[in-house]
């Protein structure tokens, strides 16, 4: 896999907030970096005029955002990388890269190098300064996903509209400032400042709404062009919502990386998991404290916990999100929320998979309303109305709960 060099300018993908963060923490290290604009319908139409049709909805949009910004006069392919991250399998993601290769080439863009850290080795190989890079943008990914849960608490409630977006874009800036600063304290600040603008909100939550998990496909569920801002969606018909952070994922990477040594009796690489997964949540506590009590579920349930969620139903070790998504609609159930949405882009196999389990699930934890949402490049179908009888049914469970209470 190529390494990043401090002579092209890497290009990363706007999946969400969260390549903001990789972003800052590559200009902390002083590698040219640049976050390209959010996907749009120029840029699904780009990547589908290049693509067979069958591929995955992430793949169109990612694909037509490198190509319209390699159509702009100061782009020169020989002096840039574009970043895809990979994985080993099992679903199409591990053939991203290659099937990106292709279409760039196909567009006469052989000499854009594409960079390619891989899941299944922890996002090693970022360079020589790899270890720093990876803390530094672990740091800004957890700041992100915790001002993103912060706006998501108080935006439902607040009574200037617009202002938790304005609230979060503010705090978003500080906290890429001190994570292009060098992280550490500075990010702490950062949370300690957003804290006190978030409590600085006008609220009126004398009506409390429903709790909607939201769940599936990790390029979807976070990105609001493709998911058709499901969270505002949400919010529109009354609900608030809790959505599965994106640092779950790299956990689970490493508890995957930590089961594969046990099995393999590899003592080094399983102690250099933990030891990972210890200086992780060593950081997510300290940038958690400051806003812990502003939340009502500060605190994300642990991989291994979601893992044992779901083991009755889909083996773990079977790996994709399959297991991640499954597991937290559980984590979801016990916490009593009212209602369950399963993101996925059409034809997805984990998200498929999510699917099929879900009605078992949903027996076994008090028929909790479920909706799986499923898009593709026209932008799904019926959403609207599906999503309007979903929040009903959420919003009698909240009531049930009320009474029982
Ligand atoms: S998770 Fe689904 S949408 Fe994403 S790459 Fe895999 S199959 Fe495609």
């Amino acid at each position: 896999m190529p390494e990043l060099t401090t002579q092209k300018k890497l290009y990363i993908p706007y999946m969400c907030d969260h390549a903001l963060a990789l972003e800052a923490a590559l200009h902390a290290l002083g590698t040219p970096a640049e976050t390209l604009p959010p996907p749009d319908q120029e840029t699904l139409d780009l990547g589908r005029e290049l693509c067979l049709g069958r591929e995955c909805l992430p793949l169109f949009v990612s694909t037509g955002d490198i190509l319209r910004r390699a159509r702009q006069p100061d782009f020169d392919p020989a002096r840039s990388a574009y970043m895809m991250p990979t994985t080993c399998g099992p679903c199409r993601f591990g053939q991203y890269r290659t099937m990106e290769r292709l279409l760039l080439d196909e567009a006469g863009l052989q000499d854009l190098e594409i960079v390619s850290p891989n899941s299944e080795n922890g996002y090693q190989g970022l360079g020589e300064h790899s270890l720093r890079l990876r803390r530094l943008a672990w740091q800004g990914i957890v700041g992100i996903d915790l001002l993103l849960k912060l706006c998501h608490e108080y935006r439902p409630y607040e009574r200037v509209p617009g202002e938790a977006d304005r609230v979060y874009h503010a705090c978003q800036r500080r906290l890429l400032d001190a994570i292009a600063a060098g992280g550490g304290r500075a990010a702490i600040e950062a949370m300690a400042w957003a804290g006190e603008q978030f409590t600085a909100i006008e609220v009126n939550r004398s009506q409390p709404k429903p709790w909607i998990g939201i769940v599936g496909e990790i390029y979807l569920r976070a990105n609001p062009f493709t998911n058709q801002q499901i969270v505002r969606q949400v919010e529109a018909l009354g609900g608030q919502a809790w959505v599965a952070p994106m640092m779950e994922w790299f956990y689970f990477s490493l508890w995957g990386t930590q089961m594969r040594a046990r099995q393999a009796r590899d003592a080094g690489g399983w102690l250099k998991a933990v030891l990972t997964e210890w200086v992780q949540r060593y950081d997510e506590a300290r940038l958690l404290r400051p806003a812990r009590h502003l939340l009502t579920h500060a605190h994300e349930a642990p991989v291994s916990q979601l893992m044992d969620h779901v083991r009755p139903y889909y083996h773990p070790a079977l790996g994709t999100e399959a297991a991640l998504s499954v597991g937290k609609a559980i984590d979801f159930a016990q916490h009593g929320l009212c209602g369950v949405l399963n993101i996925l882009p059409f034809t997805c196999m984990p998200g498929i998979i999510v699917t099929g389990l879900a009605e078992a699930v949903r027996a076994d934890h008090g028929r909790i309303p479920w909706l799986d949402v499923i898009y593709d490049a026209q932008g799904g179908t019926n959403i609207q109305t599906r999503l309007e009888a979903f929040m009903h049914q959420a919003r009698q469970v909240q009531a049930r709960m009320r009474v029982i209470r």
